[in-house]
């Protein structure tokens, strides 16, 4: 039986960095539908273009164009047995889209663990945020540094701090994530499988909370 994990909560919670260690437990691709747009941007493709020019400004990209793009990647082989989701459903349109999705290969949303943290730890993980170049592998200047400034720990990548971790685009993300995708706290606690996680911890005290929720 296959395992799908939708990892919520609001952007500089955590997600990414959580999802690199629950995926090398479990063995399931971690599916980051952010991670997904920067490629298309990187390789200057049609959807590239498009996303960018929401995410510029901290807006979603609509919705449509993100179903189809997470319906190819889940298509492929290798979630087969299933997928660790980061920044995917952020709306109730795409998490009803997910469900419908998911029916196809016989699965469902099984763990929902939802991290929370206040407003300004958010601000301060976005401000301090650094992303690798080649994988989006994340570290932080204060609370998770590579060991060389500026290079990835793990690929040897440049780091770079994303455009819209920048504090005007921050203020707009929160916003964004409040009124779109919120409202999914409540749709997935309706069905019974969401976990709260408290994300103002240490990593490694967030990660074995998570692991537990996931019975590992
Ligand atoms: P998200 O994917 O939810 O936007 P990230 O995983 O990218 O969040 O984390 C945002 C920033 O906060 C990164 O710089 C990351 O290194 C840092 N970070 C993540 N979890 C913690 C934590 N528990 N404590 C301190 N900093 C953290
Ligand atoms: P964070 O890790 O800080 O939460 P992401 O990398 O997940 O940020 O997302 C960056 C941007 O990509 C979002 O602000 C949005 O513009 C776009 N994006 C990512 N996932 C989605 C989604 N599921 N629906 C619409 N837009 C998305």
């Amino acid at each position: 039986m296959a395992t799908f994990i939708v990892l919520l909560g609001p952007p500089g919670v955590g997600k990414g960095t959580q999802a690199e260690v629950i995926a090398e437990t479990t063995g399931l691709p971690h599916v980051s539908s952010g991670d997904l747009f920067r490629e298309n941007i990187k390789n200057a493709t049609e959807l590239g273009t498009l996303a960018q020019t929401y995410m510029n400004k901290g807006e979603l990209v609509p919705d449509d164009v993100t179903i189809a793009m997470i319906r190819e990647r889940l298509s492929k082989p290798d979630c087969k047995e299933g997928a660790l989701l980061d920044g995917y459903p952020r709306t109730v349109v795409q998490a009803e889209a997910l469900e419908k999705l998911l029916a196809e290969f016989d699965g469902k949303v099984d763990y929902v663990p939802y991290i929370t943290a206040a407003e300004a730890t958010l601000i301060e993980r976005l401000s301090g945020r650094w992303t690798c170049k080649a994988e989006g592998h994340i570290f932080h200047e204060k609370y998770n540094p590579p060991k060389l400034a500026g290079i990835c720990d793990l690929d040897g990548s440049e780091l770079y701090q994303r455009d819209d971790d920048k504090a005007e685009t921050v203020i707009r993300r929160i916003q964004v994530y409040l009124t779109l995708t919120a409202p999914l706290i409540a749709y997935y606690r309706e069905r019974g499988i969401l976990s709260e996680i408290n994300g103002a911890q240490p990593i490694d005290k967030v990660s074995a909370d998570l692991l537990a929720v996931l019975g590992k």
